[in-house]
């Protein structure tokens, strides 16, 4: 691109000045001799022969004067392209994520919110193989570019309910995937739907108390009845693994064919993958990038459906996990029976080993005593692996796990490292596979946030946030008052487009 042989200018810097130099070289008096190579010897002729011509008739003065103008003008054009050359694409690298209104529904009366969950879809997998239809979500919409921070314990139950509480596990009551109340004895496990385990308000109750409908194609919390939600027949559908998700995809986007009164304000999506797998097989398997890649192909299942229907741009798409995952393979094993020589803990006081070791002693054995003969122990050198466990009452637990709260919590909580598991003996049981539920603020137990849509901006990137931080970004967009919870008030205005 070089108009000048002798001064070769690097080519990154060449392509904006270029337009200008050659107009510069063309209306330059001496261009004849300064510019000789193919691109501007058309110009060079043209310059020679008027030189040329006003020699021969000096009395045409109108004449060079008119050149002169031309000249003047040239150059103000000249500098005015240059101008807005520099300007625009000074302008686009520089004001990103200007706050913007949400763009406004085309065919939809109503925003609507569609909650899709990848159980198990640690934060990463986006990247294992080709997810065309993940990326182009990502690509158009507004992603948490470090992950999505699950809450804790990092387990499918607590975080599914979290998401659509808004609440901390020790508020909404799920505290774990199965634990027992305390008052009661009963047992609560991922099968139990009476209400007096579920609290706090999740959102479809919350759409519906608002005169909507919502649909759920499995949440944990969904089936049960709660308020003015009864879990309706047709909108929400009893959990049953077996459903294949090509059935789940075009279930949701059936919905879209209703009439625009009756269509769910707020729907919900779930896919056990690629969790399913990563207990299995651990984070690393080549079965994991498998399931991701059919995981991608139900979200273009879905995508191609909204097409179809003239409604993927009207519809918010939030695709979330719940938590991480990660390799518990290389024996990391603590054995509470290797505690013995300092405190006893049999069987019947654990009501969760691993990730989550929780522990209830029984009435007349002192919590603090147990914990710190068990530490002792652990910190002695003499218990394998030790050093990887530590044991808490569970209000001296770190506040930011804000697992204190519930009576159904256990008064002994340990916190397991990354990757360790604990049993209650040795055995035979094969250990090579996957966990979660530890701490969430190990990097494996993140997951993924995307939102795309009307309220999203596109190509958007925000830091990591608590999936509690959901439930009021989901009722802001819906542009409903949603119970009081743990997430703040403001945060939505962080991540979404302003209201319209
Ligand atoms: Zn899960």
């Amino acid at each position: 691109m070089g108009t000048n042989k002798q001064t070769p200018v690097p080519t990154g810097e060449v392509d904006p000045a270029n337009p200008s130099t050659a107009l510069l070289a063309f209306n330059t008096e001496d261009s004849s001799s300064a510019t000789s190579d193919d691109s501007t010897a058309a110009a060079a002729a043209a310059s020679r022969a008027s030189s040329s011509s006003f020699r021969e008739k000096p009395a045409k003065t109108i004449i060079f004067i008119s050149l002169l103008l031309v000249t003047c003008i040239a150059l103000s054009a000249a500098m005015a392209f240059a101008f807005l050359f520099f300007s625009s694409s000074s302008v686009s690298s520089a004001a990103a994520p200007a706050p913007a209104l949400a763009r406004p529904l085309v065919k939809l009366r109503r925003p609507v919110v569609l909650l899709v969950s990848s159980d198990g879809f640690r934060f990463g997998y986006q990247f294992k193989t080709d997810t065309p239809n993940i990326r182009r979500l990502i690509a158009n919409g507004t992603e948490a570019e470090e992950g999505l921070i699950s809450v804790f314990p990092t387990l499918t139950f607590p975080n599914h309910y979290s998401i659509v509480t808004g609440l901390y596990p020790a508020y909404h009551g799920i505290i774990n995937n199965y634990f027992v109340d305390p008052h009661t004895g009963d047992q609560f496990n991922m099968g139990s739907h009476e209400p007096k385990w579920w609290l706090g308000e999740p959102l479809w109750e919350t759409v519906v108390n608002h005169g909507f409908r919502a649909s759920t194609f499995f949440w944990p919390g969904s089936e049960v009845n709660k308020g003015s939600w009864t879990c309706p027949e047709e909108f929400c559908k009893f959990y049953n693994g077996s459903v294949p998700f090509e059935e789940r995809v075009d279930t949701v986007l059936s919905y879209f064919d209703l009439p625009a009164d009756e269509m769910p304000v707020f729907l919900t999506l779930y896919f056990e993958d690629p969790d399913h797998q990563g207990h299995k097989v651990g984070p690393d398997d080549p079965e994991i990038t498998e399931a991701v890649a059919r995981v991608d192909r139900m979200i273009g299942r879905l995508i191609k459906g909204l097409e179809k229907r003239g409604v993927f741009d009207d519809v918010n798409i939030i695709m979330v996990g719940d938590h991480g995952m990660v390799g518990t393979c290389d024996k990391k094993l603590i054995f509470l029976d290797d505690l013995k020589p300092w405190v006893q803990v049999p069987k019947d006081w654990v009501q969760s080993y691993t990730p989550l070791l929780a522990i209830r002693p029984p009435l007349g054995v002192s919590p603090s005593d147990v914990i710190e003969k068990m530490n002792e122990g652990l910190r002695s050198g003499k218990v394998a692996n030790g050093k990887y466990l530590k044991v808490y009452l569970k209000e001296d637990l770190p506040s930011r796990l804000h697992y204190v709260a519930s009576d159904r919590i256990a008064p002994i909580i340990g916190l397991i490292a990354e990757g360790f598991k604990v049993e209650q003996t040795k055995s035979n049981r094969k250990e090579c596979g996957g966990a979660h539920g530890y701490d969430n603020s190990v990097f494996s137990m993140r997951t993924i946030f995307i939102g795309h849509g009307p309220n999203f901006a596109q190509g958007r990137k925000v830091p990591s946030f608590e999936n509690i931080q959901i439930y009021n970004v989901i009722t802001s967009i819906l542009k409903i008052q949603g119970a009081a919870n743990n997430g703040s008030d403001s945060f939505p205005q962080t991540i979404l487009l302003s209201g319209n």
